[in-house]
């Protein structure tokens, strides 16, 4: 669709460019899912892609929700926090319960699509892929009022018939530069936080989990357990935690206006206590 926001252009060239170059044997079809999928060629080759933004800044994200049973936790624990965060939606579980997606959205979280389902894009046909992809795309507009800006693909394996439909639908992919491994039920907080801090550092976007939607039962109580420690952790070093939006400047679109609004001043939470040093 057309708008005021550039989906493909540059940015899908040089994937598309950058993809061909890696898949020099001829197995254009599968390079790309794992060239995305792997978090040190993304923060190199494709940055933006991978959701590095301004250095003071860290984009907080969350995938597999809405569940009320975990998401309405995290939903506390981040206004306890004054923060907001991006939550990649699942279509299926949005529309079970279309009331949590407008708390959410009320709060001032953005909202964006991980698909209607949680299914690996490398399993579905082009035309099955654009269907989940609007499906959801739809059904996140329909409870926000405005088209979602962000696209994160299940599993993080995005495949070009997911990149082509992005461009369709006015939808920007977007992964993550770190994650905490907080799927598997067995793992501490305190080890799901050593693995956050491995990589993030300002600029970069968190993945996290806010369901279990597609990981071990309980596995989300360890993503809400280090919650406090990374907004101590970003306070001490003067980062502000926020939605991808504000992360890259950029707010809700009007359905049909095709304009972004600034993010600038939406989903951000600013410290400033503590000294720059690391
Ligand atoms: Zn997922």
């Amino acid at each position: 669709m057309a708008g005021g926001v550039r989906v493909g252009g540059p940015d899908l060239r040089r994937l598309l460019a950058g993809t061909a170059a890696v898949a020099a044997g001829g197995a254009v079809g599968h390079a790309l899912p794992v060239v995305t999928a792997s978090g040190v060629l993304r923060r190199r080759c494709w940055p933006r892609l991978a959701g590095v933004g301004a250095a003071n800044r860290i984009a907080l994200t969350f995938d597999d929700g809405p569940r009320r049973a975990s998401t309405a936790r995290f939903l506390r624990a981040l206004e306890r926090a004054d923060v907001r965060a991006t939550f990649f939606l699942l279509g299926r579980l949005l529309d079970r319960d279309p009331g949590l997606g407008r708390e959410m959205a009320a709060a001032g979280h953005e909202l964006a699509v991980h698909g209607w389902e949680h299914r690996n894009l490398l399993c579905r046909s082009p035309a099955a892929t654009y269907a989940d992809i609007a499906r959801a795309r739809d059904a996140v507009a329909a409870v926000t009022g405005a088209a979602p800006l962000w696209y994160r693909p299940p599993y993080g394996v995005l495949t070009i018939s997911a990149l082509l439909a992005c461009r369709r639908l006015g939808l920007t992919p977007r992964l993550w530069t770190a994650w905490g491994r907080d799927w598997d039920a067995t793992r501490s907080p305190a080890a799901i936080w050593e693995t956050i801090v491995k990589d993030l550092d300002g600029g970069g976007t968190l993945l996290l989990h806010d369901s279990d939607h597609a990981s071990s039962p309980g596995a989300w109580r360890g993503a809400l357990a280090v919650l406090p420690r990374l907004v101590r952790w970003a306070r001490e070093r003067e980062l502000t935690i926020g939605t991808l939006g504000a992360h890259e400047e950029r707010g809700c679109r009007e359905p049909g206006a095709g304009v972004c609004r600034s993010g600038s001043d939406r989903g951000m939470a600013t410290y400033r206590v503590g000294n720059r040093s690391r």
